[in-house]
């Protein structure tokens, strides 16, 4: 058990990072953030920043010496990084399940192999693999580098299967999975914490919305039949004990018209679709994170009340300041703000939440409050 007092380390310090790392000073422990990023979000609550790349010698070095336990806040930190700190200090999620989650074609591999189900999915990786694609899905298909994606970035949506080859060339002829295109009736998430000894509690299952493969909005509780609910929550946990997943996990999947669920893919971390965890429910996504990491059991996860989470990209300064006071005056709505400075297109600047008893004058109000948002 790592107590209150000791110092935790956290590679990676954006949005996420900055979350835990609240959580986590909240609780009494020191925060050791790596990220190269002199304007890190998650580096102005840090104990300390070590403004370097996330395989800097040095700084690998420290945290290994001076933190109690390390974790992470998105996958693509080098495997090497992990490993080498792993030899010291525990590192939660572990390495191995990281380089698993970071790459499409070895993740998808391991949730057929424990018997979950996915989408129709082929593995390109080279030009040669291309014919053997087109026979095996049928189209409209999607294209995905199988590293380095997220928010829809890495992917083509291909109609028709000449098409296939020029799309691959365009994501730079790099290994990459060929998923059939699903009609989807609608797309949910489960978030989880796992701790050492095996104790798992789960979030209630949020639907998500996407506009342009980033997620838009979360609305708690899924509107699914209640066996929906619980078969997610049981794909979700198997998924995390048949990996002795340690820490926080998210489970995304597609639902089809006959409420079959297929997984999409895991996040071996607090995600996007949990934040409403912040407002809503008794524990959140980053304190589960903080105690797993810990060695404690996860902390209760009741929802307090339905949900709304509304993502704030960077497109809602183009007519200069968004119109915060719309948020303040409402006593339910409650906004994050992740300390960004340049609000970029399509950059995750914060996200607000709108708690409540009815979930679809929660949708409507939400809605509301978007699109009023930009001045
Ligand atoms: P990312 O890592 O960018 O989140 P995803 O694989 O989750 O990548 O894809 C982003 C979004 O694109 C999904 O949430 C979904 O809306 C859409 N999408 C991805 N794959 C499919 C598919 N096979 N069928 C239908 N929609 C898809
Ligand atoms: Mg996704």
């Amino acid at each position: 058990m790592i107590l209150p007092g000791a110092t935790l380390g956290l590679l990676g310090g954006g949005q996420l990072g900055r979350m835990f790392t609240i959580a986590a000073r909240t609780m009494g422990y020191d925060v050791m953030v790596l990220d190269p990023d002199i304007h890190s979000p998650a580096a102005t609550f840090a104990t300390e920043h070590l403004c370097a790349p996330y395989d800097d010698k040095d700084a690998l070095a420290r945290i290994a010496s001076e933190c109690a336990a390390v974790t992470t806040e998105f996958e693509n930190v080098p495997a090497s990084s992990l490993e080498s700190i792993a030899q010291h200090i525990p590192v939660r999620p572990s390495a191995t399940i990281i380089r698993i989650a970071r790459d499409r074609i070895l993740e998808k591999k391991a949730i057929r192999n424990i018997g979950l189900d996915t989408v129709d999915y082929c593995v390109i990786k080279s030009e040669s693999d291309v014919e053997k694609a087109i026979k095996k899905i049928s189209f409209p298909a999607i294209l995905k580098t199988a590293t380095l994606g997220y928010d829809g970035k890495g992917q083509i949506i291909i109609s028709r299967s000449s098409e296939l080859r020029a799309a691959f060339q365009r994501l730079g002829a790099k290994p990459c999975v060929l998923e059939q295109h699903l009609d989807l009736a609608s797309e949910i998430s489960v978030v989880l914490a796992r701790s050492v000894c095996g104790h798992i509690e789960t979030f209630t299952v949020a639907e998500n919305r996407h506009e342009n493969g980033i997620l838009n909005m979360s609305i708690v509780p899924a509107r699914l039949k209640p066996e929906v609910h619980g078969n997610a929550e049981k794909m979700a946990c198997t998924l995390a004990e048949k990996l002795d997943y340690c820490g926080v996990m998210a489970v995304e999947f597609f639902v089809d018209k006959k409420d079959n669920l297929m997984i999409n893919e895991m996040a071996p971390r607090p995600h996007n679709s949990g934040h409403y965890t912040l407002d809503a429910c008794l524990t959140d996504q980053f304190q589960q994170q903080v105690r797993t990491l810990c060695g404690f059991r996860p902390g209760k996860t009741d929802l307090i009340s339905a949900a709304v989470m509304v993502n704030i990209l960077g497109d809602a300064w183009e007519q200069g300041t968004p119109a915060w006071d719309e948020l303040f005056n409402n006593s339910g709505v409650f906004l994050h703000l992740y300390g960004k400075k340049e609000p970029r297109h399509g950059r995750k600047m914060g996200h607000f939440t709108c708690v409540g008893d009815e979930i679809e004058a929660l949708l409507k109000q939400a809605e509301l409050l978007e699109r009023g948002l930009p001045g």
